[in-house]
């Protein structure tokens, strides 16, 4: 069976955006198609020759729910979904609360995790990443879905894990 990599993280912090480069134009045929919702949950990526599915979650709404729940029904479905999971944060806004709440879910869940600081879209930012070290989560890697910097080495990470 393919791999499941799984996209978590707080809502604009660019999953979509990033899972759209990782989808590519495999799937540009849904988007045109009537009564198909713009963020799509489900993909294929294919890597060094490894094809592999892809989640994002944040595509999932369940009902009303405050975001704090909703973002823990998506970290607990990508836990329980995922081979690898991609954990999303905003390089531009810094470490959230919000952040470190969904980070201690992934952590107990032992499943491996590659952490992918968004929105470095220019070595100027690179500073950003210093302080996602202390989510315990290992190296973050500094990425720019918007400008497809960084994603070659993201999959990488991913890829080393199936
Ligand atoms: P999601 O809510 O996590 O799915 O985030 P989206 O992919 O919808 O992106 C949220 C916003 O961030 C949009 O306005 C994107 O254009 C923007 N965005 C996404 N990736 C980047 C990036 O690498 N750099 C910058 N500057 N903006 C980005
Ligand atoms: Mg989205």
């Amino acid at each position: 069976a393919q791999s499941v990599v799984a996209i978590v993280g707080r809502p604009n912090v660019g999953k979509s955006t990033i899972f759209n480069r990782i989808v590519g134009e495999r799937m540009a045929i849904v988007e045109d198609t009537p009564g198909v919702t713009r963020d799509r949950l489900f993909g294929e990526g294919e890597w060094l020759g490894r094809r592999f599915h892809v989640i994002d979650t944040g595509g999932i709404e369940i009902g009303d729910e405050p975001l704090l729940v909703q973002m823990r029904e998506q970290a607990h479905l990508a836990i329980t979904e995922a081979d690898v999971i991609l954990f999303v944060v905003d390089g531009r806004e810094g470490l959230t609360g919000a952040d470190e709440e969904v980070a201690q879910m992934l952590y107990r869940s032992k499943k491996p995790i590659v952490l992918g600081v968004n929105k470095i879209d220019n070595p100027d930012r690179i500073q950003n990443l210093y302080e996602f070290y202390s989510l315990g989560l290992g190296e973050p890697i500094g990425i720019s879905g918007a400008h497809g910097i960084g994603v070659g080495d993201m999959l990488d990470a991913c890829v080393s894990h199936f």
